[in-house]
């Protein structure tokens, strides 16, 4: 089963074995960034040396590659994407694309009070930012060093710049932060934005807590908004994995992304390029496929980049199998993948 209006469905050439059509791509540009969130990193992190990574050349030659494929979306991600050294000439040229019909990006917002006019004039459609937390402490533990301010005015540029939506992103962890989950909606639907919570997913050890024991479902999340909130369940989709709720009377959608209690692999529709030029099928499987070997190999010819990425999809595997009380099976961080 796949989500997608017929339309869409079609206009796509990348099917894997499960039928699944890939319409979605996922790109993180780089592992590096400016903040340690406890759930994503561990203190110490060892990031890829720059050598290895893919220039931004490259890059766009893949991401090109894929829409001429039938990739309708591209998300730019990270590590921290805003934090590569001109990554706003990937933007630019991205943009430009005939045939694709949404560009975003996902960001901690610490950088858009400097970037956000430019991306929304690059042509990127929407913005997601992450924002766990309003309290100035709070924030500073869940990211170990952020100061929230900067996230607080990188979303206000957002908001000033124009984009068609802009969207938080908030993980919940019991006793961190999930007293905040109506503040965290009040806050958004203030300001005409969604907002999604994410369950926490195992990749990586973080050493800061027992992810069993921090987790928070989606569920609860939903019962502790309800006293708040008259959310209505809808059908819509950004072509991703969250399930939406409207507030009644409010243009806000409250989201959820709920890997563990709520499986979307049936409809999973992306993939995604690790800055290194990995191509993972799947964010909890390690199946993957090397493109900057392809890239490289052939300067002047995208016609083997193109063979590869459609090999790959032979290789997609049917879902995820994320188990909170094991010891992570993955030994990649988010960052490395861009979530
Ligand atoms: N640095 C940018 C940001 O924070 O938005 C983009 C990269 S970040 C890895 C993308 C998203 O993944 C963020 O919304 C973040 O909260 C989420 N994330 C990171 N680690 C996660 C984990 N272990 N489980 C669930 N979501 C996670
Ligand atoms: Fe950085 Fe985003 Fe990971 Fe936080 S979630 S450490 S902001 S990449």
């Amino acid at each position: 089963m796949n989500r997608e209006s017929p339309e869409q469905q079609t206009r796509s050439s990348l099917v894997d074995r499960f039928n699944r059509r890939i319409n979605y791509l996922r790109i993180s540009v780089t592992d590096r960034c400016d903040l340690r969130c406890i759930y994503c990193m561990s203190e110490d992190m060892e990031f890829v040396p720059r050598s290895q990574l893919l220039t931004l050349e490259e890059l766009f030659r893949v991401g090109k590659s894929f829409v001429e494929m039938g990739v309708r979306k591209i998300r730019i991600t990270g590590g921290e994407p805003l934090t590569r050294r001109g990554v706003m000439q990937l933007f630019e040229s991205l943009g430009e694309l005939d045939g694709l019909d949404d560009l975003t990006l996902t960001t901690n917002g610490t950088l858009l009070h400097r970037y956000a006019k430019t991306l929304q004039r690059a042509g990127v459609t929407r913005v997601n930012i992450s924002l766990d937390s309003l309290q100035e402490a709070r924030f500073r533990k869940i990211t170990r060093i952020g100061d929230i301010r900067r996230t607080l005015t990188g979303i206000d540029a957002a908001l000033e710049a124009g984009f068609q939506r802009v969207k938080i992103n908030s993980v919940i962890l019991k006793n961190r932060n999930h007293d905040e989950i109506p503040a965290l909606v009040a806050f958004a639907e203030k300001r005409g934005m969604d907002i999604s919570f994410i369950e926490e997913m195992p990749l990586g050890e973080t050493g800061d807590h027992d992810r069993a024991e921090l987790y928070y479902s989606s569920q609860q999340v939903l019962q502790d908004l309800q006293p708040h909130y008259d959310l209505i369940a809808t059908t819509d989709t950004t072509g991703g994995p969250a399930r939406y709720y409207r507030i009644n009377d409010s243009n806000t959608r409250v989201g959820f992304i709920s890997p563990h209690s709520h499986n979307f692999c049936d409809h999973c529709n992306r993939v995604r390029l690790t800055a290194e030029g990995r191509l993972l099928l799947c964010l909890g499987q390690e199946h993957s496929m090397d493109l900057r070997r392809v890239v490289r190999a052939n300067p002047l010819d995208d016609e083997p980049l193109r063979q590869a990425i459609i090999d790959a999809m032979k290789i997609k595997p049917k879902g995820h199998e994320f188990d909170l009380t094991a010891k992570p099976v993955l030994f990649r961080h988010m960052n490395v993948t861009g979530g």
